[in-house]
């Protein structure tokens, strides 16, 4: 542990060398531009892979960069980050190389993490058909990746945070981006969510107002 604290005064000393008022700036508040939903994996910082520091990222990660709709932690996030701080993107990054993309693909039992990653195993179902005509299985393991993001992105659409926000002026824009470990890169998966739309009779609800 005493490398992360000398690693932190290193790091102070360097932004006050830069900027004297630099935490004094930051203490007042932040406005994010944008909510990152990634992984947790520790090869995936999401500040350094988008060149963005303190103040400008909102950042939610969790196993294999899931949105599922019992997620309070998640939701809480969500609703914040759309309703307080008002972001102008919301980006859901998976990596090539997931672990519990893998995980999620086999039929080996992990334990607890099962049942996180069951909601995986139903992006492979919704897609069974595509995934089973790549026959290389690193290239399957990769498309599973991006098809993963695809419905993450799909379920933030459906989640009513989301669909209250796109009836305002400003609604916050979806994305859906992969990153290769390999090669440092970030990919623009060119979600459309335009796409769901064929499903909006089936999630999209409104606020009845109920009184009298
Ligand atoms: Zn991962």
């Amino acid at each position: 542990m005493e490398k992360i604290f000398e690693n932190n005064q290193k790091w102070v000393a360097e932004k006050l060398a830069q900027d004297s008022e630099y935490f004094v700036k930051l203490a007042q508040g932040q406005q994010p531009r944008y909510l990152f939903i990634g992984c947790a994996d520790s090869r995936v910082p999401a500040g350094e892979i988008t060149g963005t520091g303190p103040g400008e990222l909102f950042v939610h990660r969790n196993i294999a960069n899931m949105v599922v709709h019992t997620d309070m932690n998640m939701l809480s996030v969500l609703q914040y980050a759309v309703e307080v701080l008002k972001v102008k993107d919301i980006i859901v990054c998976g990596h090539y190389g997931c672990g519990g993309v893998a995980a999620a693909a086999s039929n080996k039992q992990f334990g607890l993490i099962d049942n996180w990653l069951r909601n995986i195993k139903d992006v492979i179902r919704l897609h069974e058909d595509e995934i089973l005509s790549v026959s290389d299985e690193d290239a399957r393991l990769r498309r599973l990746v991006e098809l993963n993001v695809i419905e993450q992105v799909h379920n933030l659409s459906k989640t009513s945070i989301i669909q209250n926000a796109m009836l305002t002026d400003n609604p916050p824009k979806l994305h859906g981006l992969v990153y290769d470990i390999k090669e440092g890169l970030l990919r623009d998966l060119k979600v459309d969510i335009n796409t769901f739309k064929r499903y909006e009779h089936i999630y999209n609800t409104i606020l009845e107002n109920t009184e009298n």
